[in-house]
């Protein structure tokens, strides 16, 4: 008998035992048989499921034959039973999930070496899994139409013709992300993603959370300025104390992609817009990497800018600022007191972080003049 992952686990209070094509699985009560069939390895093919997602049954590649059932049923909105019997492979089954693919592809763009997806799409994947492409699709009448690319987010591109309505986009941003930004639009052909009024998706107020660019099955979602990376490098991320993780995409020693950590607890793969797309500055020319000094003969009437700092600063280690700073801290503290002293905390910091920094202020320098940029 083979036992599923989620039956192990330790919340599992109940389960059921079903046979998927002659094997009796064991599963948690209340999984759906395609999570039970997934779980023990058995390969459903199907592009609308997401763990993270509540069932939707939207693109019917994933039908199985059920003993006492009629027909084909879907086995992502389909819950297991005890003592169930189910086919996943037979010739009706392969014939219709066959069929179903054949109609996607025939009206989805063949450009898929010039795809940001390539290589890493599910319908190109399931459909090479299935033996459908292009040219096995001649019978079928072929989609004349074609949608314009809204291009106008700064950091992903939408692309309607790439598009096959799962609808994994509109659930992310409703179930994960819950701002509801996007939806299914209009009907029957002319159905299509878009915002309240056909809006640009900044106009609709998206957080550019990238949840469903993430999500996406094919290149319908797609970031702007991504490579395939040819390692990856696991970290958290630096912009604040929330510590999200995730995998840096690295190619000749630049990062060229993030991917939110699906395993993390604390993320479980998602990331907010800086985490995901804000990595820019790190190969920026501008970005500071060592501590300057302004140089002593400068004035405090001297007017600086992001044009001149350089002209006006002199590079310095951590050793020399940071013993600058604790001078002029000491001497200010003197002369004029602690409570002429102020000390703004970061975001970036963890809690344990900001509380070093309160006590420095507090115990150190002896002010409570003590803040944070959160607060601002
Ligand atoms: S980026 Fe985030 S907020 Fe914007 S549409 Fe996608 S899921 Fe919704
Ligand atoms: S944009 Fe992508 S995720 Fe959204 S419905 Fe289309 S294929 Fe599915
Ligand atoms: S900035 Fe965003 S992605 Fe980064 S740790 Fe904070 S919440 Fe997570």
């Amino acid at each position: 008998m083979i036992k599923t992952d989620d039956a192990s686990a330790e919340e599992v209070s109940t389960t059921i035992t079903l046979t998927i094509d002659g094997r009796e699985i064991e599963t948690r009560d209340g999984a759906t048989v395609l999570e039970a069939a997934l779980a023990s390895g058995i390969i459903i093919p199907t592009l609308c499921h997401d763990p993270d997602l509540r069932p939707y049954g939207a693109c019917r590649l994933c039908v199985v034959e059920i003993e006492g059932m009629r027909g084909l049923v879907p086995s992502c909105t389909t819950l297991a039973r005890e003592g169930m019997i189910i086919q996943t492979n037979t010739a009706n089954v392969k014939k219709s999930r066959r069929i179903t693919m054949e109609l996607i592809v025939a009206n989805h763009p063949a450009d898929c070496l010039t795809c940001a997806k390539n290589q890493d799409c599910r319908l190109q994947h399931f459909a090479s899994y299935l033996g459908v492409d292009q040219e096995h699709c001649d019978r079928l009448r072929k989609s004349t139409q074609v949608l314009p690319v809204d291009r106008r987010h700064p950091a992903f591109d939408f692309d309607p013709n790439k598009c096959i309505l799962c609808a994994k986009c509109v659930r992310a941003c409703h179930e994960v992300t819950c701002a509801a930004v996007i939806d299914l639009s209009y009907r029957g052909y002319d159905a299509k993603i878009s915002t309240f009024g056909d809006k640009s998706w900044i106009e609709a107020n998206c957080r550019s959370c990238g949840d469903c660019v993430d999500r996406c099955p094919t290149g319908a979602l797609a970031p702007k300025n991504e490579m395939k990376g040819d390692r990856s490098v696991k970290t958290v991320c630096p912009y604040c104390g929330v510590g999200c993780s995730l995998y840096l995409g690295i190619r000749d020693n630049q990062i060229v992609n993030i991917k939110g950590d699906k395993k993390s607890p604390v993320n479980k793969g998602g990331l907010c817009v800086k985490g995901r797309f804000g990595f820019d500055f790190v190969k920026h020319p501008e970005r500071l990497t060592r501590p300057l000094i302004r140089k002593k003969d400068v004035g405090r009437d001297v007017k600086i800018d992001r044009s001149n700092y350089r002209d006006f600063f002199r590079e310095a280690t951590w050793e020399e600022a940071l013993e600058l700073v604790a001078d002029n801290l000491a001497a200010c503290k003197e002369k004029e007191g602690p409570d002429s002293i102020g000390v703004l905390s970061s975001a970036k910091f963890t809690n344990e972080e900001n509380y070093v920094v309160q006590k420095f202020a507090r115990a150190v320098i002896g002010t409570n003049n003590i803040d944070h940029c959160a607060r601002l």
